[in-house]
């Protein structure tokens, strides 16, 4: 007999989500990490009292209702909404491309003669089927914008000229004729208040928790205590690199304290010249408005630099690379997946697949109502 039901690799958001599903059901749960915290890529620390986003900016958003209710259950979400600020030289942009933007670039006013710029700029440029993206950002908001928004901006961070980019990496950034800075169109957003650890945290309470456990070096044995694995580590280092490393793309983080209350006004700035080496500064107090718990100013900031990087094996994984090649050995690994007994594979690592938060809570709750 074993003694426990499901062991749960990985304690992020998919693998929190499952585990609670199921000690909710009466199963009993073992949770591991191989990091010594909760709450994988989501993981909040405080620092000078602020929650700093350790492995990146989150920012929740959804249409999906489920996720929105489920969530609220283990945290309080405040009123946040996504606005960057595009840095063009000392240059200040609204983001996404909407009427501020058109106002600030070309002095137009109303929504006709923003539209009638951009028509014009993408009639000289002769555009008629976008083959990549560069094609596809003038045809969108015109030569202006791809030149000083956009250029330098996807070429630090994809590492790659515009021009042999392709033109779907685009699209999913909205624009807009109206004056509206919400980033997402998403129907509910905002961030958990005290951080996304403090909410993994609730969704873990009354489960087992073992850190700094890597199942890999262990796997053996700790299979032997259960009767199934839920596996959301990556899907390639599972199987021994067997047919070779799946690839991602990497991001390094500055991260620095700084003596002052303010220091550019906005959670999120982009660089999107091509000269400054960062593509984008997180000051991560106003994802809670700069206040702490108790509702008062911090004296203090944290802001973190990021920087995209070429990734080598070792790196930490952060995005999947979605092209032919790596599309087609996750599919030979999703066989080898497929064919192993007793063990699930979820979440953005088990699937190599990029999920946003709602999507990869949607996919764990999925999996509990087949699986439970
Ligand atoms: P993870 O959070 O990666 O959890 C996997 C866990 O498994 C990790 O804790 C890891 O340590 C553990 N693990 C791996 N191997 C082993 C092993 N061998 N033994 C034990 N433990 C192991 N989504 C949004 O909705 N909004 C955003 O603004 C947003 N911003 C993002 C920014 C960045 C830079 C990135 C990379 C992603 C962003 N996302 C965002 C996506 C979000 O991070 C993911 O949807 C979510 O974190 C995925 O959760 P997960 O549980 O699948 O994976
Ligand atoms: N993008 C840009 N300038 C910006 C923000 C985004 O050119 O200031 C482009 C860039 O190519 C990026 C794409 O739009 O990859 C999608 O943006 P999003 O913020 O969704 O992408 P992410 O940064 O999460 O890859």
């Amino acid at each position: 007999m074993s003694k426990y039901d499901y062991l749960v690799v990985g304690s992020g958001l998919f693998g929190a989500v499952f585990a609670h599903e199921a000690n909710v059901r009466g199963k009993k749960v073992l949770v591991i990490d191989k990091r010594n915290h909760i709450a994988g890529n989501v993981y909040t620390e405080k620092i000078e009292n602020i929650n700093v986003h350790i492995y990146g900016a989150h920012i929740f958003h959804t249409n999906l209702k489920r996720v929105w209710d489920y969530v609220n259950q283990f945290a309080v979400f405040n009123r946040f909404t996504n606005s960057p600020v595009a840095n063009y030289h000392g240059e200040l942009y609204s983001l996404p491309f909407n009427m501020y933007t058109f106002n600030k670039m070309w002095g137009v006013v109303t929504p006709e003669e923003a539209a009638a710029k951009i028509e014009e700029q993408k009639h000289a440029a002769n555009i008629s089927e976008p083959k990549n993206l560069e094609e596809q950002a003038i045809s969108l908001v015109g030569t202006d914008i791809y030149e000083k928004l956009i250029k330098g901006y996807t070429e630090k961070q994809w590492g790659r000229a515009c021009s042999e980019l392709p033109a779907f990496i685009i699209k999913r950034l909205p624009v807009r004729l109206t004056f509206d800075n919400n980033y997402f169109n998403a129907l509910y957003q905002g961030i958990p208040v005290g951080g996304y650890t403090q909410m993994v945290a609730n969704m873990l309470e009354g489960i087992e928790v073992r850190l700094g456990v890597d199942y890999l070096e262990d796997k053996d044995e700790l299979d032997a205590v259960a009767d199934k694995v839920v596996y959301t580590g990556p899907i390639d280092a599972y199987f021994g690199y067997q047919l070779g490393n799946l690839e991602y793309r990497s991001v390094c983080f500055e991260n620095e304290v700084l003596d002052t209350p303010n220091f550019q006004g906005n959670a999120a700035v982009n660089y999107t010249d091509r000269e400054t080496p960062w593509t984008r500064i997180i000051e991560h107090k106003w994802f809670e408005f700069g206040k702490d718990k108790d509702g008062n100013d911090l004296p203090k900031t944290v802001i973190s630099r990021e920087y995209s990087s070429e990734w080598q094996p070792g790196d930490e994984p952060y995005y999947p690379v979605n092209d032919e090649k790596n599309g087609r050995l996750y599919a030979e690994y999703k066989k080898l997946a497929d064919a192993e007994v007793n063990v699930i594979f979820g979440g953005r690592l088990g699937e190599y697949k990029y999920y946003d938060m709602d999507a990869v809570i949607d996919s764990a709750l999925n999996l509990a109502d087949k699986e439970l």
